[in-house]
């Protein structure tokens, strides 16, 4: 089974990274932020608070998610676009602090994975406790200057400052939760993509792919 995990907080490159890599390898990839977002985006739906635990793990095992290339499905409701938006994102690193919602959505990756033998992952903990087998953990970082003006060019809607303050909220929440926080595991491949076109990031990796193997 050939599992590559891309990990780091938001803006260091990792979906476009891991879209890209999965291409040039031939593997799936899954996106599994779009993952806890769906969920969050079901509870706000549903008008449950996204602060109720035990609410949100029982609607965690619940909801029917299709998270794929050609979009994200939620209860049978294209949700691509909100999953993105300034509600969902306000809202899910509390979501994705809970327990219960957290065994649910790695019992899914873990599934997705079996289903296809292999697949390029990208999220917060994937190499540290969805996969700590995998052939490959990937560790992105860049400073958070660059990580917010990434951010802030696909979120058009929002200023720069409005883009860095939810970024810096979001890293410290997802750092310091009790259940698999944002951390580095111990044999990944840190990148500091800081100043890396994405070519350069993803030779960087395929090389380290290489000297692996
Ligand atoms: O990757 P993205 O920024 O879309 O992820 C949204 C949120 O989902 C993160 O801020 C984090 O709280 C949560 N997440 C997580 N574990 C993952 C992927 C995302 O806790 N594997």
């Amino acid at each position: 089974m050939k599992v590559i995990a891309i990990d780091g907080p938001a803006g260091s490159g990792k979906s476009t990274v891991a879209r890209a890599l999965a291409e040039r390898l031939g593997l799936e990839y899954l996106d599994t932020g779009a993952m806890y977002r769906s969920v969050t985006f079901a509870a706000l739906r549903r008008g449950v608070d996204p602060a109720e635990a035990e609410a949100v793990g029982r609607l965690a095992e619940r909801v029917e998610l299709t998270v794929g290339p050609d979009g994200v499905v939620v209860d049978g409701v294209d949700a691509t676009i909100e999953i993105r938006g300034p509600e969902v994102s306000r809202a899910v690193s509390i979501v994705a602090a809970n327990p219960a919602v957290r065994a649910e959505m790695v019992r899914r990756q873990r599934a997705w994975v079996a289903e296809r033998g292999g697949g390029v992952l990208e999220g917060r903990d994937i190499g540290t406790v969805v996969f700590p087998d995998a052939e490959l953990k990937v560790y992105l970082t860049a400073d958070p200057e660059v990580r917010a003006q990434r951010r802030s060019k696909e979120v058009t809607d929002l200023d720069y400052e409005t883009v860095a303050a939810d970024l810096a909220r979001r890293d410290a929440l997802d750092q310091g939760r009790e259940t698999s926080p944002l951390t580095e595991a111990p044999d990944a491949f840190v990148l500091d993509t800081t100043g890396l076109s994405v070519e350069e990031i993803l030779d960087a990796i395929e090389a380290r792919l290489r000297a692996d193997a």
